[in-house]
């Protein structure tokens, strides 16, 4: 299984080699997609994470015990699509590829697995549709 989570380190945690851990121990392919964490403060990492369902399970519960907090990052994605009006602005931002127009019926596609949290959509969205939320 392959997903999107964002981990969140509190002051305890964020020294620990979690990730090495992670791979050295459970086998977990991890992609480090956004950080904002640093030394003695709390902190957040969004990584894609790859592995087979035992050991993502060994994955969770080592999280669990070092009180590594882990939501997926679908999770975290507001995004209000039935008062979307299909003007694409928030396309042109998104290099990602997580929103595109059809180019049959020009109706927004949304693809949040392949979201990456930059948050441009949330300032090209003249409506405001969208809430991005990494800090949490
Ligand atoms: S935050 Fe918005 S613009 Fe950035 S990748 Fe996600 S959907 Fe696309
Ligand atoms: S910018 Fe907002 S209204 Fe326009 S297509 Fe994107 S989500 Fe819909």
């Amino acid at each position: 299984m392959k997903k999107k989570y964002i981990l969140s380190f509190n002051q305890d945690s964020v020294n620990k080699p979690v990730t090495y851990d992670l791979i050295k121990n459970f086998d977990i392919k991890i992609n480090i997609i956004k950080a904002n964490i640093s030394a003695d403060e709390a902190g957040h990492l969004l990584v894609e994470m790859e592995a087979d369902q035992e050991n993502m399970e060994k994955c969770f519960q080592y999280l669990d015990e070092n009180r590594v907090e882990y939501v997926p990052a679908e999770n975290r994605i507001i995004f209000d699509q039935e008062k979307c009006v299909d003007c694409g602005s928030c396309t042109a931002v998104c290099f990602a590829e997580a929103l595109t127009l059809d180019p049959e019926t020009r109706e927004l596609q949304f693809h949040p697995e392949k979201c990456v949290f930059c948050k441009l959509c949330t300032k090209a969205c003249p409506l405001g549709l969208f809430e991005i939320r990494f800090n949490e």
